[in-house]
């Protein structure tokens, strides 16, 4: 069973309980596991077959959650979770997903108007039955019939997939694909390929020898739900967590332009086609031909077919029709920022708050990633859920980074430990830190955790005045989104880097596959008013710093190069960039 199913029933028992109105931190746990789960680079199945003790040592989870993960994995469900779904109606669970609507109001309609989908609640709101409740007029009517509609399109566009669950679906299958005998190239296209930040479905295109078993073997894909076709050349599978994936089966010589056409995006390839046309070309899947004579000019290449329309061939997540074409036209194209690039990571959390290891086994993980420092970036005493450092404790982190340090040196190690906080910011704009502490710290990450629904107008001021204490020196995840479950709050994010520039604050682009925030358009702003973005992994664990990878692909997305990045610099570069006045 794979990661995201068990994650999805952790997430729902969370909202069940939600809905019976238990204790909050009870909750949270529930829905903390799940999203953890789901981030996890490797799949709890080898996690629990190597060692299953070891499933503790993750973030988050506990023992009763350890439990639950074996049994599930075991008899493919959760007692708890069935007992819950029997006392709570499933429909309640959409209702929930309402906004406006909390689990009280849905106990509300389920126990006096025995409301329990969201279709009986858009029902009940057209005959105006609503308002006999408690607390409600006609005007919540309104705004409920408004959010009832906004629900069904975000629940068109949630069935996208985050790249992250995407990501290792996709390299799996390719992986066991790359073994049938007879495969000679196998790609993977489309929108994993430009790495965007939600992906509809797979496309992956092999070219094979002649009678070799590729289809047979793709549909006997162990993870398969449902074969929905099986041709010669092309079959679509859903795979058990419900993602479309397409083979399609290639001849040699088209195998480039079907690369290049099947990596999209599709204003992307209008615009190469539209070029094509004027210098009297057509491209298509299968090639690129002299439009007159219809003789082939290139196609086994995806190089040869940029190269036949007079342009440089590019990274695929550059594919946008955001300028691309111009600039691999004139020899311009940026010269993107690398996995290699990165010298290390400017926000990691260790156990001190919730963090699953601890400050000496995140530094050793960093330096086995061949890194040369890490910002120890754990929470501040407002995120108390997470355990957050007052005043007292950072100092005494503080003191034991210090030490570390010495004792890395003594060894002869090049590695240095920066010390650092995400430091809360508050609904006023205030640090939840004092001045003092945090002029002794080397890398202050600041961030909001709460408060989300505040107008526009008030968030920006708010994050602006944090930035404005001089005390900054990177904004974390800038705009709060949660791909999939939460949108970024109201804020205006073209004032927000004006200020970052100004009090020398840089951009964080936070890498957690939940948040890849900033996202590629904000990358870019930044780009645009010359402020250093940070690729950071947000760590709750060692596991967590091969995130990294979704940070590096959105900020090329983003058009970014190494110079762009702040983390690209050595440590005496960095630590001169980081001093505050
Ligand atoms: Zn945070
Ligand atoms: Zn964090």
């Amino acid at each position: 069973m794979e990661n995201t199913e068990i994650a999805r029933i952790f997430t729902e028992i969370a909202d069940l309980l939600e809905i019976r109105g238990e204790n909050p931190f009870r909750v949270r746990s529930y829905r903390n596991a799940g999203l953890i789960i789901e981030g996890l680079p490797v799949s709890l199945e080898s996690i629990v077959e190597r060692d299953e003790a070891s499933l503790e040592d993750i973030p988050g989870i506990g023992k009763s959650i350890h439990e639950k993960i074996v049994e599930i994995l075991k008899t493919g469900k959760c007692r708890f979770h069935q007992e819950l779904l029997k006392e709570v109606s499933p429909g309640l669970l959409e209702v929930l997903k309402i906004s406006g609507i909390g689990p009280k109001k849905v106990k509300l309609l389920a126990d006096r108007l025995g409301i329990r989908s969201v279709d009986d609640l858009e029902k009940a709101a057209r005959e105006h039955r609503l308002h006999e409740l408690p607390g409600m007029g006609e005007r919540s009517e309104q705004k409920i019939l408004k959010a009832v509609e906004g629900y069904k399109t975000l629940r068109i566009a949630s069935r996208r997939f985050r790249l992250s669950v995407a990501y290792p679906y996709a390299r799996n299958y390719v992986e066991y694909l790359r073994a049938v005998p007879g495969i000679i190239d196998i790609e993977i296209a489309g929108s994993l390929r430009r790495w965007k930040d939600t992906i509809g479905d797979v496309d992956i295109l092999v070219t094979c020898r002649k009678g070799a078993y590729v289809m047979k073997r793709f549909i006997e894909y162990p993870d398969v739900r449902e074969v929905v076709a099986r041709g010669e050349t092309k079959s679509t599978v859903i795979l058990k967590v419900g993602l479309q994936v397409d083979l399609r089966v290639l001849e040699k010589k088209s195998f480039g332009a079907a690369l290049q056409y099947f990596t999209g995006s599709k204003s992307h390839n209008i615009a190469v086609r539209d070029r094509a046309r004027r210098m009297g070309l057509k491209v298509s899947e299968y090639g690129v031909f002299d439009e007159r004579t219809g003789r082939r000019v290139a196609g086994e290449k995806e190089e040869d077919v940029y190269r036949a329309v007079g342009l440089e061939w590019m990274a695929p997540e550059l594919r946008e029709n955001r300028g691309e074409i111009e600039a691999a036209e004139s020899g311009r194209l940026p010269v993107l920022v690398e996995e290699r690039d990165i010298k290390g990571d400017l926000h990691v959390h260790t156990t001190e708050s919730d963090g699953a290891n601890t400050l000496e086994e995140m530094v050793e993980a960093a330096i086995e990633r061949g890194y040369e420092y890490i910002a120890v970036t754990d929470h501040s005493k407002a995120v108390g859920i997470a355990h957050g450092l007052d005043e007292k404790r950072l100092l005494k982190q503080i003191e034991d980074i210090e030490r570390l340090n010495e004792r890395l040196k003594d060894s002869g190690k090049r590695f240095r430990v920066l010390k650092g906080t995400e430091v809360d910011i508050r609904a006023d704009g205030t640090l939840d830190l004092s001045p003092d502490i945090l002029k002794r710290l080397d890398c202050v990450v600041a961030a909001v955790h709460s408060g989300f629904n505040m107008t526009g107008k008030k968030m920006t001021e708010r994050i602006v005045k944090a930035l404005g204490t001089g005390l900054v020196n990177i904004l974390a995840h800038p705009t709060g989104r949660l791909i999939g479950t939460r949108e970024p709050y109201e804020v205006d994010m073209e004032k927000v880097m004006s200020a970052a520039k100004k009090y020398g604050v840089f951009m964080e682009l936070n890498s957690y596959p939940e948040r890849l925030d900033l996202n590629d358009s904000y990358c870019m702003l930044a780009r645009d008013k010359g402020i250093l973005v940070s690729i950071a992994t947000d760590s709750h664990g060692s596991l967590h710093l091969d995130h990294v990878i979704y940070g590096i692909h959105t900020a090329r997305r983003g058009w970014l190069e190494k110079k762009d990045v702040l983390n690209t610099r050595s440590l005496s570069e960095l630590l001169k960039l980081l001093r505050r006045s």
